[in-house]
């Protein structure tokens, strides 16, 4: 089966979040269950440089204002269709925005060129090159699934996968002609969304079947706490609706051959966390002692809970345990986790930026894990945490809920505790399943065996990519299109 997947990130060459992990990691995976996945991306200059002297297989003379082509390239195991259309998408700055942080202006047009180049791949653009199925990635793929639907290509069945909907694509109605849609397109079961023009909205509409990343972030979005103003379109197409949670790349997370590391380990043995400790205790500062170290690793913003650390850094400090956060975001929040650090030199340490090495470095030297988000469509940093024995301190919300098993009396009596989990997201609570973690890391044996029980969970992307055979299957033998 061949599945054109339509994504405007793909780890190893753009990330900004779990987003790129994901479509990066699963093509791999699915090549195992017999899918051959092309990916069609962006050409960011990241992406531009792996392009040296490629043909293209298809060609635009005008492409939302520019020349543009379709460019096949192979980089590691990955078969990409790269739109390079440099008018789009060569210039300086993020995938979304500028080096100020700003959203492009342009992002309409960016990303409706990417749904238009994706549509039309599946209506067979490209020689010798016939999709059985598309599946877009969240809301800057999701005009692929709106253009196949009002085009040539509406009988091809579909996949929308929604890794947050805190993100939706809005824009002004204004945008609407530069799109190219027929003016039906332009209702309420199209791509109009609250007088504007959605573009998860369109792709909700539109697909065949829905999937979010984990079982319980679907249920949640159908709930207006969660939906953001597109629960009402989600339990509409509740029956189409399901959540697969995502795995990680355990060749690249593998504590026993990690190079970020001091010094590697396995379950066989935890010794080489020690030296992974005392690198971080150099790396952010820290006062060298036996207290546990909890860690951030994390976009700081609002949704990640960020906000409740920052309330509760004097406490923690007063709990005497050490932190070491990681990250970049909103930089109000920058400010209160540096302040935090200055007030509690030796106890708190602050790293602002983003460090794909210090990263895992942190996973595999740090005690715990904290993740207080208020809400979570997967997360991917409990699951490094579960593999390299650096236990999850999870909000239960989403796929921290679902991969997690906290340590209450019953799973640490049965051997099955992996982490430690509490709700709702605030302070109290939050400190809370502190203490109790900090209690349990008193006793080395009962710490040991719940890093042990989650070193030992399957986090691969075997059960997963199973699931998502298992739809695409489903999908393509009931030959659905889009609606
Ligand atoms: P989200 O995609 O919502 O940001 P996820 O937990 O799904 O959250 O994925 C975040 C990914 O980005 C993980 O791979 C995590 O390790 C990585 N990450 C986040 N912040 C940083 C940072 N400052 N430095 C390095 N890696 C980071």
């Amino acid at each position: 089966m061949d599945v054109l997947s339509v994504a405007s990130e793909v780890y190893p060459l753009v990330k900004t979040g779990g987003l790129a992990d994901v479509a990066g990691a699963l093509p791999i995976a699915l090549a195992g269950q017999g899918i051959h996945v092309r990916t069609l991306l962006p050409g960011y200059p990241v992406v531009r440089s792996q392009l040296k002297k490629k043909k293209p297989v298809y060609q635009y003379d005008d492409m939302q204002g520019g020349k543009a082509s379709v460019v096949s390239v192979k980089v590691g195991g990955l078969d990409l269709l790269v739109l390079d259309a440099p008018h789009l998408f060569d210039r300086v700055g993020g995938p979304y925005g500028d080096p100020t942080g700003a959203d492009w202006a342009d992002n309409a047009r960016r990303f409706a060129a990417l749904g238009r180049a994706g549509a039309d791949i599946a209506a067979g653009a490209i020689a010798g090159y016939a999709p059985g199925l598309v599946h877009a990635h969240d809301w800057q793929a999701a005009m692929t699934l709106a253009y196949m639907r009002y085009g040539a290509a509406a009988s091809l069945p579909t996949v929308m996968t929604v890794h947050n909907l805190a993100f939706q694509g809005q824009f002004p109605a204004s945008v609407f002609p530069s799109l190219g849609l027929p003016p039906q397109a332009m209702a309420l079961d199209g791509v109009e969304y609250y007088g504007g023009v959605g573009f998860l909205k369109a792709g909700l509409q539109a697909a065949s079947a829905i999937t979010t990343v984990s079982p319980t972030y679907a249920q949640e979005i159908r709930t207006p706490e969660f939906g953001m103003g597109l629960d009402g379109l989600v339990n509409l197409r509740a029956g189409d609706l399901s959540g697969i949670v995502n795995g990680i790349d355990t060749e690249i997370w593998n504590p026993a051959t990690d190079t970020h590391l001091a010094e590697t380990y396995s379950v066989k043995s935890l010794k080489g966390r020690k030296a992974n400790k005392r690198a971080i205790e150099d790396r952010f500062n820290l006062d060298r002692d036996d207290s546990p170290i909890l860690c951030v690793v994390s976009r700081l913003t609002w949704q990640k809970g960020m906000d409740i650390l920052v309330g509760a850094i004097d406490a923690l400090a007063g709990m005497g345990v050490r932190l070491a956060v990681l990250g970049s975001g909103d930089s109000a929040l920058e400010g209160a986790l540096l302040a935090g650090a200055a007030r509690h030199r030796g106890r708190i340490g602050v790293v602002i930026g983003y460090d794909e090495g210090l990263s895992h470095l942190m996973q595999g030297g740090c005690d715990a894990i904290i993740i207080p988000s208020r809400f979570e469509p997967c997360g991917l940093t409990q699951l490094y945490g579960l593999r390299y024995g650096c236990v999850p301190i999870v909000a239960r919300t989403g796929g921290l809920a679902d991969t997690i098993v906290d340590a209450n009396e019953a799973a640490v009596s049965a051997g099955s505790a992996t982490g430690f989990q509490f709700a709702p997201a605030n302070i109290d609570a939050f400190l809370h399943a502190v203490h109790r973690a900090v209690t349990i890391y008193e006793t080395p044996a009962a710490w040991k065996s719940l890093q042990l029980q989650g070193m030992k969970s399957d986090v691969s992307w075997e059960k997963s990519a199973a699931r998502y055979a298992a739809l695409f299957h489903r999908l393509a033998s009931k030959g659905l299109g889009t609606i």
